[in-house]
């Protein structure tokens, strides 16, 4: 189905990257291995961009990767355990790997975005990651300003279903979620067992019955304006808090209707990063919803590192996306 040597690399990549993050998650949250509480999300995130950027260098010479992280703290003395670390675990998938290399690798993805490129957050959801709830490898393709591929591993979550709040069952084997524009968005374990199953938006029409989803942390939306509009709109079960672009997977799937990012009063200038949008973006649009800024205008990835011209984030099952927009135009959000 996915046959292309683009979809083949992403797909892969993000399978072997999400089987090593969990590896990492293992190892070392919780286990006392380390002084720094943060420690394991941060050889996490740059044992995973490593490896993709390896990855897509070996697949698709040439092209281009814009991610999150950066390796100049890792170049510093302070950093250089910190790189023995990493490097270790990048040996379990490249067994020749030298810390020197891995700089190297992280940083083919600093640069500004050309008119293609691929776009990752090794690790989407850090918080999650730590709090072992939800957390995603985020990986797509953008083309003159519009996503056309992208991968979203999801450790932690079962098909796209969350069953009842953001703590997956401990057997959770995870699931990857893969949306190519015009062809729909798809289910698969993450261990690759099993058939490939489409995934569709619900077709919930009242906003009362609206399942909204948010992020979990308080200081990347606005949790005080989403209980206005909730209260505005007679939505009457209460938010779901779920980290990372797993709760886009979640909409993709049809277990739940409205997803807000609203500015947070402490940061009411923060504008998106184009990682934490754009595989999950994709994933809602194929499965059937939509999704925009906050006043209604399309997601444009052609303005460097950020969503330069878009405010928050709504997206929903398409058939709530005006009563939600119109709400948040008569609170003033
Ligand atoms: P979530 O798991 O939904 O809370 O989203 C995690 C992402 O939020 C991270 O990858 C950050 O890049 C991003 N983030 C950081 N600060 C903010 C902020 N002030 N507003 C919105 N998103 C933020
Ligand atoms: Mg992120």
């Amino acid at each position: 189905m996915f046959d292309s040597p683009e979809a083949q690399f992403a797909i892969d990549a993000v399978r072997e990257a999400s089987l090593l993050a969990r590896r990492i998650q293992r190892d070392m949250v919780g286990s006392g291995l380390t002084k720094d509480d943060r420690s394991p999300v941060t050889v996490a995130d740059f044992a995973v961009q490593a490896l993709i950027a390896r990855r897509l260098a070996e697949n698709l010479p040439g092209a281009v990767l814009v991610g999150e992280e950066q390796a100049d703290a890792l170049r510093l003395e302070e950093g250089v355990a910190t790189l023995d670390h990493i490097t270790e675990f990048v040996r379990a998938a490249i067994p020749d790997a030298t810390p020197e290399e891995v700089c190297g690798l992280i940083d083919r993805g600093s640069g500004e975005p050309p008119s293609t490129f691929w776009t990752l957050d090794p690790i989407d959801g850090t918080k999650g990651f730590l709090r072992r709830e939800q957390y995603a490898i985020a990986l797509a393709l953008v083309r003159n300003g519009q996503v056309e591929f992208g991968v979203l591993g999801c450790p932690e979550l079962e098909k796209g279903s969350i069953a009842s709040g953001s703590k997956p069952p401990a057997s959770a084997g995870g699931c990857i979620v893969v949306a190519a524009r015009g062809h729909g968005t798809w289910f698969h374990s993450l261990k690759g067992s099993g058939e490939w199953q489409r995934r569709a938006v619900s077709t919930r029409r009242d906003a009362t019955d609206a399942r909204i989803l948010r992020s979990v942390e308080k200081s990347h939306t606005n949790v005080d304006e989403i209980g206005q509009l909730a209260v505005k709109l007679g939505v009457t079960a209460p938010p779901v808090g779920i980290d990372s672009q797993a709760k886009y997977a979640v909409l993709a799937a049809g277990e739940g209707e409205v997803l807000l990012r609203l500015l947070s009063p402490s940061r009411p200038d923060y504008r998106e990063k184009i990682w934490d949008q754009a595989a999950g973006s994709i994933a809602i649009e194929e499965a059937g919803g939509r999704i925009t800024d906050l006043d209604g205008k399309a997601l444009d990835f052609s303005h460097g590192r950020t969503l330069a011209k878009n405010r928050g984030i709504l997206a929903t099952n398409r058939h709530l996306h005006d009563a939600f927009l119109s709400a948040l135009r008569t609170l003033d959000v």
